[in-house]
């Protein structure tokens, strides 16, 4: 299994290589500026303690207070949350938003957990890292396995140890509404995703568009994870005229390939069963399959590496727009390169989520209330204009997506670091004071 770290060491040596970069910034952003591990207590429904561990990695705040989200997840590992801390930092500066990177995570199957026992996790990892996040300092956000209401304990939990700040609320982002969350975060990543998705469309002017850019026959869609952003992405796609011919989430997979579902019936029948596979008029196949089906667009939007060397030759999709972070290997990424196939890297695919987080801590730093409608139009032009730079720099370097988007965001934060923590370049008549 790759580790999802060294991916992430991979894709900055080669931009260090592109960029010339100095080595001293090149060692600092690989290496996060703080790793803080957590062990903490939480009294389970039968009255046993048990000791859960976790995670916060502050991987680099030159362009802004870390920003990042908590994982609640089994297989969390340190490796994981170092990785996704970078790509955070990364993100944010594709998405041109004032914010570094940051990640946390807890070793845990929430799913396995009464709500008590959730809540009571929740606020206890809060509890263990509240001295080292703040409004200005570290925001975190909801992630796999955590949710808008898991982001309400926790904000609640950060007010009950801060009595008095009064900016509690731009703490945590992905709050539910009425907690000082944002209108449209819900959805954000995945409508993000769908922004891209047009964008690219009309950029490429690819000949599988859906019938309302002009052309005869709907793009095609295969989404792997039904989540938060799996589910948002599958309806707003579906909305937007693409068709979607496959769904799966970690039970199993639904095949239709004439896409005459919706994906509101598909999320009711999840509900009610806990899985789409099964769902009626669907032909079931594994997650394994739903890779390689037939598709024009491949959306993983459940975890990494699942595009590996072992499947990358098998893919017949044409694009694959990276909701999930680090679905594909960087060996998988050269055997699509070299098959033709456009990756949209998660840096700029998903990175609607961040930007709806940007606009809901600017409203409860303003004490401002913005609409749904509001939010995703400002959502649709900052995306497009990050995909518009991305695929700029792609064209005028003949460089992949992920490797411009790399290259774009590395340029932006080793300029900053060069400014704040760069060798001093005094004026001569300062040095020559100050010995005198
Ligand atoms: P989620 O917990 O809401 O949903 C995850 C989905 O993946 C579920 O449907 C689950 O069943 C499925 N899944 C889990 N293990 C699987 C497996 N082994 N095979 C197939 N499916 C599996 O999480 P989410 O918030 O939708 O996040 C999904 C991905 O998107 C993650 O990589 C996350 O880091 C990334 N992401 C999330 C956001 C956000 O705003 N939530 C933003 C950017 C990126």
């Amino acid at each position: 299994m790759t580790n999802p770290f060294a991916s992430y060491l991979a894709q900055l040596e080669q931009t260090a290589n592109l960029l010339k970069l100095d080595s001293w910034l090149k060692e600092q952003l690989s290496k996060p500026q703080k790793v803080i591990e957590v062990n903490f207590p939480v009294e389970m429904d039968r009255g046993k303690i048990r000791v859960f561990q976790g995670f916060r990695v502050q991987f680099n705040n030159v362009r802004g207070p870390y920003k990042g989200g908590i994982r609640f997840h089994p297989e969390v590992n340190l490796s994981e949350v170092k990785a996704l801390a970078a790509w955070m930092m990364i993100k944010c500066a594709v998405a041109d938003i004032p914010f570094g990177g940051g990640k946390g995570g807890v070793i845990v199957d929430p799913k396995k957990l009464s709500e008590r026992e959730l809540e009571s996790l929740s606020r206890a990892y809060v509890r263990a890292i509240f001295r080292d996040i703040g409004p200005d300092w570290d925001i975190p956000a909801p992630d796999v396995g955590t949710n808008p209401k898991v982001m309400g304990w926790m904000v609640e939990e950060y007010r009950r140890l801060n009595v008095g700040d009064k900016k509690y609320l731009a703490t945590f982002t992905g709050k539910p509404v009425e907690m000082g969350g944002s209108e449209g975060r819900v959805e954000a990543t995945g409508a993000g995703g769908v922004d891209v998705l047009e964008a690219l469309v009309r950029k490429k002017g690819l000949k599988f568009c859906p019938s309302n850019f002009g052309f005869p026959r709907a793009v095609t869609i295969g989404v792997q994870g039904f989540g938060n952003v799996g589910y948002h992405f599958a309806r707003l796609a579906q909305e937007a005229g693409f068709k979607i011919v496959a769904v799966s989430d970690s039970k199993g997979g639904a095949l239709m390939s004439n896409g005459q579902w919706l994906m509101a019936n598909v999320l009711d029948y999840k509900k009610k069963t806990g899985s789409v596979a099964g769902f009626p008029g669907s032909k079931p196949i594994t997650n394994d399959q739903l890779l390689i089906t037939n598709c024009d667009v491949l959306v993983p939007a459940a975890l990494e590496n699942v595009i590996t060397e072992e499947n990358a030759e098998e893919i017949k999709a044409k694009v694959v727009l990276e909701m999930a972070n680090g679905p594909v290997t960087p060996r998988a990424d050269k055997i699509l390169q070299k098959r033709g196939i456009i990756s949209v890297p998660d840096v700029l695919a998903n990175c609607g989520g961040v930007m709806v987080s940007y606009f809901e801590w600017l409203q409860n730093r303003r004490g401002e209330k913005w609409s749904k409608k509001e939010v995703l139009a400002q959502l649709k032009k900052k995306i497009t204009r990050a995909f518009e730079d991305v695929h700029r720099e792609s064209e005028k370097r003949k460089i992949s997506l992920r490797q411009a988007a790399y290259v774009l965001a590395i340029k932006k934060i080793a300029n900053a670091m060069k400014r704040r923590d760069g060798p001093a370049v005094l004026p001569e008549k300062t040095i020559s004071t100050a010995k005198t």
